[in-house]
Formats: structure tokens, sequence, C-alpha cells
């Protein structure tokens, strides 16, 4: 059964009323199905005021229900740049239009694109539910492999990116097995803000399928701080990753692919600080 409210309230009432589950593009919920029925499904798409992005006094706020499509076209900040190279990355264009933010942060994979990026901008979630509206970090909201602190009664309405970083250079490396349509093997986002002092004055790194969360690398992150340019990487960085072997890669490849992909991710951030 299919349910189709217009407004996040409305999406939220029904979550607490008849239970179900909640459907955006579908990209990631359908194929987890494969044959087995959806049971009642909220569809997300109708609700307008899960869309667009905006500029507030602090936050960029970009709706739950906007598509990677979207946030690759829309004019934003420079320090999006990771984020807008990763969503023109989600699989295809086919995918990039139907696929959501909200779904790929709410899935929770350990190789989302969505989230590297959005750890190196200090981006919160916003949560809608019976009891409310409240934000937390996204690095406290996902909290494990395809695991989140959504509540069943709750909606992500939106991504908030606060706005010290937007000025900042940022790059996006992913790695794969080819170019497009494909599950990264490793992915990292890179920000680095240029000081008064032509120094790096603030650094976010993280690195994604390389843990079963993806997560930032805050020793070398406290290396670069006053840096006149990225440093190099070594293995203690990458101390805290904990990779598995897959069928896209051994562990052993990923920590390699990662201290060469940290080191592009850098010098490419770096340079567009300096555009
Ligand atoms: C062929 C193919 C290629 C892909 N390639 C990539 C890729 O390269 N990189 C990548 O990161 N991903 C990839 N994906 C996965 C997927 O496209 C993304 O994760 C996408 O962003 C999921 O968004 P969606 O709107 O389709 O989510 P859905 O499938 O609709 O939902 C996913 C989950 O999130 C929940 N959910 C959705 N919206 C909300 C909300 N607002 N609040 C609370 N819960 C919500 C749903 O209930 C469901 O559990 C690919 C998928 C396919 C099929």
């Amino acid at each position: 059964m299919l349910r189709q409210p217009v407004t996040c309230r409305e999406a939220v009432g029904l979550l607490a009323v008849e239970g179900g589950r909640l459907l955006a593009g579908g990209t990631d919920l359908f194929p987890a199905l494969g044959d087995r029925p959806p049971g009642l499904l909220i569809d997300l798409s109708r609700c307008a005021d899960l869309k667009g992005i905006a500029r507030t006094p602090t936050h960029t706020r970009i709706g739950g229900g906007v598509s990677w499509s979207e946030i690759g076209a829309a004019a934003l900040p420079r320090g999006f740049a990771a984020l807008q190279a990763a969503a023109r990355e989600v699989g295809s264009v086919q995918i990039e239009n139907r696929a959501t933010i909200a779904g790929n942060l709410c899935n929770a994979s350990p190789a989302a694109d969505g989230v590297p990026p959005l750890l190196a901008l200090d981006a919160e979630v916003e949560l809608t539910g019976a009891a409310g509206v409240r934000r937390m970090p996204l690095a406290a909201f996902i909290i494990g492999n395809r695991r989140t602190q959504v509540r069943p009664d709750e909606v992500l309405s939106a991504v908030l990116v606060p706005h010290a970083l937007a000025d900042a250079g940022s790059a996006f490396c992913k790695l794969g097995s080819r170019r497009y349509l494909v599950i990264s093997i490793v992915m990292v986002a890179a920000t680095l803000l240029r000081g008064q002092d032509g120094r790096i004055a603030a650094a976010r790194v993280a690195i994604g399928a390389a843990s079963a969360v993806a997560r930032r690398l805050e020793r070398l992150e406290e290396r670069l701080i006053g840096e006149a340019a990225p440093v190099p990487v070594t293995e203690d960085d990458l101390a805290a990753l904990s990779p598995i072997d897959d069928v896209r890669a051994t562990a052993a490849y990923r920590i390699d692919a990662a201290r060469e992909i940290v080191g592009r991710a850098l010098r490419d951030a770096w340079s567009a600080a300096h555009a």
C-alpha cells in the first residue's frame, strides 16, 4: 500500500498512526527488498517542504528530499565542491535524478558517497518526529553499518551545513573499479581553510568505505593546522581506520589506496583554496 503525504508533518503523522516505511527515491529501498512485499510505504516525493536548498543566517539548509542531481547543479559556495563532486558520482544520471540526500544518509551504507563530504563540512541533520524537531551532528547520527539514530516516527527533514567552512577549498576523490555506476572502494573528502597568513587555518578530512562508518582523520587534521601546504600522509594518520576484505577490495589495498587518495584530495582542496 502507498501513502503520498504532501508535507513532512503529514508524513510524520502517518508514521505515528499507521507505521510503514519511508520511501524517497527508492534506489536503496527497492533493491534491498528484493522479492519481498514492501508493506505500507510512505512516499515522501510530494512533500514540498523537503525540497529546496536555502541559505539561513547560520546555515545552508538542504531539504532531505533534494536529489543528487539538484545538489550537483546548485549554485553553492566553493566549500561545497566535494559534496557536488560526490553528487555527480552517485551511480548514474538516472540514479542521481531519483536518489535523495536523506536516503543516502538514512540507508547508512559504509560506502555512501554523501557522507564524507558532509562530515568534512561539519554538517548536522534535522529530524522531524511526533515529539518535535531535533538536530544532531551527522557524525553522531550514523552509528554503524546501516544503523542510525533516526526513530521510527521521524523523517530526516534537512541537512544543515554551517557557514564556517563555506569558503574553504574542498575536494572529493572516489576510487572504484570503473569511473561511473560503481560502489566506492574508498572515497575521501577534504576541506582546507586558508588563513590570513596563507597557512592552513582549518582542516577536515573524512574517509568512507574504510570502516563501518565513514570517519574523520582527526590526527591528520591537527597536523595540517598552521602548515603552508598539505603534509605527506603517514600510516599513523590512517590508524583509526578498520577496513574489511570484501568483493571490491582487500583491507590492505583499501589502506594503500586511502593513503594515496587522501593525499590527492588534500592537494586538490589546497589548490581550490587559492582559486
Ligand atoms: C544502480 C545504483 C547505483 C548506486 N550508486 C551509488 C553510488 O555510487 N554512491 C552512493 O552513495 N550510493 C549509490 N547508490 C545507492 C543510492 O542511490 C543512494 O544511497 C541514494 O542516495 C538513496 O536515496 P533514495 O532517495 O533512493 O533512498 P530510498 O531508497 O528511498 O531510501 C533509503 C532508506 O532511507 C530511508 N529514508 C529515505 N528518506 C528518508 C527521510 N527523509 N527520513 C528518514 N528516512 C528516510 C528509507 O526508508 C530507506 O530505509 C546506488 C544505487 C543504485 C540502485
